[in-house]
């Protein structure tokens, strides 16, 4: 066979062939007799370098190598939703059922069934004109997720034929004559992984995505198609917080990628996701998400596709017009990954070993995030693609090369912190490290949704939580002796901030959740009890029995009221002053 590459090298996950004139970068090629998939990441003369996602064990030189002349590409269309896929978009249960535990190699199973009927209803009409990214139809792919069929890239022209019914996704379910031929329409469509899809234009996201996390939304809010990095150290509450997330946040569609070290990290994944209660509607969480494992027996390089592909099915889904949530845990291992393979093509190394394009990759992947209006000009579609990236320094250092290629991206940064997680503050997001540059933008939705104090009150919280760590400094040093009524009284407000209204306990019934509308109420009451505590100490009333006062309790289990009941924790506004005036009356000032 004239086209067969031949291996010369294999190292690892990187296989060097020769005979491989003509081909491309990220051209997908199958190594050796057992077809193992990888992809062309260095060509030099005839000679091309392969990564390859799966075990090279036992490849030897002089064995073949197979072109597609293709790049790596997603299977888009229904069935997407509640499968669990590898890093290259093999159905795990499939696999497992026809291999075992052990994932056999080469093995070939397409993503999307090709049996499964769906239930196609239509859109359009014969003789309508349409377009790249007009809606022909849609098919209810669960009971939560209306799947769109999407006309395909490079094809316009007028319907000349639309069927209803069902079908599966390899039948025509509409015919398109362009200006040179006739088009058989199917609900599968391909897309290479590596190139964005394309959107009209993208929007400045100015709509906060909420969480329900006091912390999050009211201090270090994340805006609606925007990034956002977490670094997770061990045991500071990262699955609990990213379950919370899936369950809770304001979207539509949950992609989450996740790229284990250990195998049974990705295990307690992919036993627990399928567990979870999607809280709005009551069903199963799976039935609004894809999960993409890459499983123990995978070489590292497989966690590169999985990334690639979990962030083509996100931009898929927003393409329809969804808000789409993407959790990739975690970059810092597909990065080790990039390391890997780049000391094996013997790149000039950067920063502890990994490429000089570590920073543009992370770049890119991130920069798929945003909200955008979509290319269809007969629907007028907005979607939105949020990307929450996690990452797992070695030993928490947030210097390492990772972390820091990723801030320069990510535009919010939720700092983990184990130490907190220790003092049982949960979530264990640190008010003094972490940040959201989307917070002038977030602004005017705030201003006129919640309240226009919305913003100058976290503000002056946030500055008492800075006072306070001073604060703590002097009193460390010195003793408490030393600090004034006023500097007591800050110390009293700002550890209500952090017991009252940061932590919040994920297995509450009402704390789990709160709408935003209440994490208002909650500060200001706080801010209120502060300021007429500072005002009740400047006429005199004794510090030590403003710091013994019975509304500290009634403000502690404000965020274990249902939030229907607003009226009831309005009320401890009023509650504050009355007690503040017998404080007085008593003391007769
Ligand atoms: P990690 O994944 O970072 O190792 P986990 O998410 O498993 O850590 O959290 C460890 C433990 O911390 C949980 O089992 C739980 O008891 C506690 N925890 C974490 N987050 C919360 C939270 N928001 N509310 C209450 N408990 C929490």
């Amino acid at each position: 066979m004239e086209n067969l590459g031949r291996i010369i090298k294999v190292s690892g996950p990187l296989v060097v062939a020769e005979n491989m004139t003509g081909s491309k970068m990220y051209d997908v090629v199958f190594v050796s007799e057992n077809m193992l998939m990888g992809e062309i990441i260095e060509i030099s003369h005839d000679r091309a370098s392969i990564q390859v996602y799966e075990e090279t064990g036992g490849v030897g030189v002089g064995e073949p190598v197979y072109r597609t002349d293709m790049p790596l590409t997603a299977e888009l269309g229904p069935g997407l939703i509640q499968s669990i896929y590898d890093g290259i978009q093999r159905p795990l249960d499939i696999i497992y059922s026809r291999a075992g535990d052990f994932i056999t190699r080469g093995i070939m199973v397409p993503a999307l069934s090709r049996e499964k009927k769906w239930v196609f209803n239509s859109l359009v009409k014969v003789n309508e004109h349409v377009e790249y990214g007009d809606f022909l139809g849609y098919v209810d792919e669960t009971t939560l997720i209306k799947h769109y069929i999407m006309v395909p890239e490079g094809v316009s022209g007028e319907i000349i034929e639309i069927y209803q019914g069902e079908f599966t996704v390899e039948e025509t379910i509409a015919k398109i004559k362009t200006s040179s031929n006739i088009i058989d329409i199917k609900m599968l469509q391909k897309w290479p992984v590596r190139k964005h899809r394309p959107y009209f234009k993208k929007i400045n996201s100015d709509i906060p995505l909420l969480t329900g996390y006091r912390v999050i939304d009211t201090f270090f809010p994340i805006a609606k198609g925007g990034t956002a990095c977490i670094p997770g150290p061990f045991g500071s509450g990262k699955t609990v917080l990213q379950q919370q997330f899936a369950r809770w946040i304001d979207a539509n569609v949950i992609v989450y990628i996740g790229c284990g070290e250990r195998g049974n990290e990705m295990t307690d994944v992919l036993m627990e996701f399928p567990e979870l209660k999607d809280p709005k509607s009551g069903e199963p969480l799976m039935k609004r998400t894809v999960l993409i494992a890459n499983t123990s027996n995978m070489p590292v390089a497989a966690r590169e596709a999985s990334v690639y592909t979990g962030i083509t099915i996100a931009e898929y889904f927003r393409d329809m017009g969804y808000s789409v949530a993407l959790m990739a845990d975690s970059t810092s291992r597909w990065a080790e990954a990039m390391r890997e393979i780049s000391g094996r093509l013997e790149e000039m190394p950067g920063d502890e070993g990994y490429p000089a394009y570590l920073g543009a990759r992370l770049a890119s992947f991130y920069e798929r995030a945003g909200i955008v209006k979509c290319l269809s000009k007969k629907q007028d579609i907005t979607g939105a693609l949020t990307i929450i990236g996690a990452v797992s320094p070695p030993g928490g250092d947030l210097s390492d090369p990772v972390v820091q290629a990723t801030l320069r991206v990510a535009k919010v940064f939720w700092s983990l912190e184990a130490n907190l997680a220790y003092s049982r503050h949960f979530p264990a997001i640190s008010w003094l490290n972490s940040y959201s540059l989307y917070n002038d933008a977030v602004k005017e939705y705030f201003d006129k949704n919640i309240h226009e104090d919305f913003f100058s009150q976290k503000s002056e919280a946030m500055t008492l939580l800075e006072r306070e760590a001073e604060l703590e400094e002097i009193v460390r040093l010195v003793g408490i002796e030393s600090l004034s009524g006023a500097e007591r009284i800050i110390l009293l407000a700002a550890r209500m901030i952090r017991e009252d209204f940061l932590q919040q306990n994920a297995y509450h019934e009402f704390d789990k959740y709160t709408i935003i509308e209440k994490q208002y109420i909650m500060l200001k009451i706080i801010i209120h009890f502060y300021k007429q505590a500072i005002e009740y100490l400047n006429i005199g009333v004794d510090i030590n029995k403003i710091e013994k006062m019975q509304i500290k309790e009634a403000i502690a289990r404000m965020k274990n009221m249902d939030d229907k009941n607003m009226d009831k924790i309005k009320s401890i506004n009023d509650k504050i002053d009355i007690e503040f005036e017998e404080l007085r009356t008593k003391e007769e000032i």
